[in-house]
């Protein structure tokens, strides 16, 4: 910035958008600033505390003219910005499911803002292609995913944005793949499969893709199953769809579910969807990360029957948001669905067939260069590091849920399988609320505490508190403070202190 401050923060105008003198400088305290933040993260009440619409009366109603100084921006981020954050990072976050940060991943988003290159084509930066395939290809190994989803053969890994996206461009290779087999004017027949316990992407995914509503079946998963997809219970719904004169086209099985991650039978599904010449895909993007580990990698013994696996090391991988990787057996299925060439993408290496061009995998065209945070995360911790993660955060989950069972008030609602625990506060005999409603006032408790947060969900009708442990930062002390902010809130609303 070549403008000097003239009062007010105010400063001249002239300037130069990148000037590397500048970036030092203010990168420097930027990082300074951020560094600040973590250490101060426990501070902060976890769910922001605002009501809506609270920035319209602290920030002015269109951009200034001038340019602003930096530590005035920075300000504003301290005093008007920070209290409309949840912090997503607090080791009291036990919310959702986790979004991890750490400093290997964060450093290579910072290395990927600093470059900004828009890899689409391999023409576009060879490095950013080049990397991201290699580095799915170790992920893959570490899964130990089959061979046939390797970029040695037919198949490769890619970095989308969500599993939303991952899901979507799944089903549209299924749909396509389908409907040049069947007639393109089929398209009313097609039918997608998943539980209702699938994650609401699927239907969403289904709207993006054109296939009816009435065709997107959300089966029927119980507490007999632990709220796994049956697949006698799917086998029995395509075999009807099939007598009506409908086409079975894609199966999305997951391994974790959102709500209390279960996890559907991956093999049988497999084979169904196989039989029945449907696009198997499976969902696994938060508890694919657990599967780096010998002992939970049976949670995906089937996934050789898929024809895309999707998981997010953004969630509990250390990869700071976003990255979401998939993986397919055949590329060409993607690419018929999603490739365009038109003149002024046109290049030598793309046109002799040489290379992987990215923008034929995914939604949107331009694309970031992502592979680095991943790279980045997997060189500076190693495998057995991101193991230890996953093994510290269930351990917690698990000594939460021994917690649980030292207080009769409280019971577990389904078996914990990774880092949630899905439990709920019994109503008293004689109380005034029925379970719902006195689960739904101890969560609204001790969010608006700020001491932790945490979030519900509703299984066979009742109303569940959820409990993950992912934040990076959480320690015991954490949980068990946690577990006492629940206690406390708990004796006061049924009235015991
Ligand atoms: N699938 C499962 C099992 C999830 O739990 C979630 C989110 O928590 C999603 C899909 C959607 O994730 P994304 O935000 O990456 O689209």
């Amino acid at each position: 910035m070549e403008g000097k401050e003239c009062g007010n923060g105010v400063q001249k105008v002239g300037m130069r958008a990148m000037d590397a003198e500048e970036l030092r400088e203010h990168g420097h305290r930027m990082v300074d600033f951020i560094s600040d933040y973590y250490k101060e993260i426990e501070s902060y009440p976890v769910r922001s505390q605002v009501q809506p619409g609270y920035l319209r009366n602290l920030i002015p109603d269109s951009a200034p003219d001038m340019p602003e100084s930096f530590e005035s921006i920075l300000e504003d981020i301290r005093h008007k910005i920070i209290p409309g954050v949840t912090h997503w990072q607090s080791p009291k976050y036990f919310a959702y499911y986790p979004s991890n940060s750490s400093t290997a991943g964060f450093l290579g988003e910072m290395l990927s803002a600093g470059f900004n290159i828009v890899g689409f084509s391999w023409v576009t930066s060879p490095a950013a292609t080049e990397l991201e395939v290699i580095v799915l290809d170790w992920l893959a190994k570490v899964l130990k995913l089959p061979e046939q989803f390797l970029s040695t053969g037919k198949g490769g890994g890619v970095i989308q944005g969500t599993a939303s996206e991952a899901m979507l461009v799944a089903l549209l290779a299924a749909r396509d793949k389908a409907l040049r087999r069947v007639g393109q004017n089929l398209l009313e027949n097609l039918v997608v499969y998943g539980s209702d316990q699938t994650h609401s992407a699927l239907i969403k995914a289904c709207k993006i893709a054109g296939i009816n509503p009435m065709n997107c079946r959300l089966l029927q998963a119980t507490f007999m199953t632990n709220y796994a997809l049956s697949p006698e219970v799917a086998s029995e719904s395509i075999s009807n769809d099939i007598a009506a004169g409908l086409l079975p086209i894609f199966l999305c099985a997951t391994v974790g579910t959102t709500s209390s991650t279960a996890v559907d039978p991956l093999a049988a599904l497999g084979r169904l969807a196989k039989a029945n010449d449907m696009w198997f895909h499976i969902d696994a993007a938060y508890a694919g990360s657990a599967c780096i580990c010998p002992e939970y990698r049976h949670y995906i013994d089937g996934v050789e029957e898929a024809d895309s696996f999707n998981m997010n090391p953004h969630k509990w991988l250390l990869t700071n948001f976003d990255c979401s990787t998939l993986w397919v057996k055949d590329s060409s299925n993607l690419i018929q669905s999603l490739s365009t060439n038109p003149e002024f993408l046109r290049n030598k290496a793309s046109e002799e067939d040489l290379v992987v061009d990215y923008k034929d995998w995914q939604i949107p065209l331009g694309r970031r260069f992502r592979s680095l945070k991943l790279w980045m995360v997997l060189r500076m911790y190693g495998v057995a590091n991101l193991q230890n993660h996953i093994r510290t955060h269930i351990n917690l989950a698990k000594h939460f849920e021994e917690l649980i069972a030292t207080d009769t008030r409280f019971e577990i609602i389904v078996p914990r399988v990774f880092a949630l625990v899905c439990f709920a506060l019994k109503p008293m005999p004689n109380g005034q609320d029925d379970a719902s409603k006195l689960n739904l006032k101890l969560l609204e408790a001790v969010n608006n505490s700020g001491a932790m947060f945490l979030t519900h969900t509703v299984l066979s009708g009742r109303f569940v508190l959820r409990f993950v442990v992912g934040a990076p930062l959480t320690e015991e002390r954490h949980v068990n403070t946690a577990w006492k902010v629940l206690q406390d809130h708990a004796n006061l609303i049924l009235g015991t202190v």
